[in-house]
């Protein structure tokens, strides 16, 4: 049994792809990986749809936006695609296959009553994207749990110290999922 995700990229974007995946601890690791979850790097040129049989088949028009998006999480295989390895993108696309790990195959952030509801009460967000539904609400907050920012990007920076004061709530509850559920 792999205790991490397997990782297909080359060896540089693998470095930097593991670098960001061990800001989320072993436990994360190990149960991301015992839940089949994979990470892929495309290659320069290449299109999602040449590496996604479900991006094929259920959005193949995602390579044609102007701009493709910087990463893509597929449930139904499991599967992290990334065009970018910039930590914030590893980390917000890895947080919602371990949101899809925890939930054992469906996003525990859209069955769980304390995430629902702690979004519901939300006064304030870590970043705008977060508060664009419970799925992004919860990756952008496991981001910040971990600290994984790009120094370029113009949003506040996500930290654990910052997501603590804003939203204490969804602080507690990660708090609690990393304590007991994801423990090393
Ligand atoms: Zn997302």
């Amino acid at each position: 049994m792999r205790d991490r995700p397997a990782v297909d990229a080359s060896p540089e974007a693998s470095a930097a792809i593991d670098a960001v995946l061990d800001r989320f601890g072993i436990g994360a690791l190990r149960v991301a990986a015992s839940a089949g979850v994979r990470v892929v790097h495309l290659r320069p040129r290449e299109a999602y749809r040449d590496r996604s049989r479900a991006l094929r088949r259920l959005a193949s028009g995602v390579d044609d936006w102007p701009v493709p998006p910087a990463g893509l999480f597929v449930v139904e295989e499991r599967a992290v695609y990334l065009r970018s390895t910039s930590p914030m993108t590893v980390a917000h696309e890895f947080a919602h296959a371990l949101d899809c790990a925890l939930g054992g195959g469906v996003y525990l952030s859209g069955v769980d009553p304390r995430v629902r509801r702690a979004f519901r009460n939300a006064r304030a967000f870590i970043t705008p994207y977060a508060a664009s539904g419970l799925d992004e609400y919860f990756a952008e907050s496991l981001r910040a749990w971990v600290e994984a920012n790009d120094p370029r990007s113009p949003w506040p920076r996500a930290t654990r110290a910052r997501l603590r004061e804003i939203d204490p709530a969804i602080a507690a509850i990660l708090d609690s999922i990393f304590t007991h559920d994801l423990a090393a």
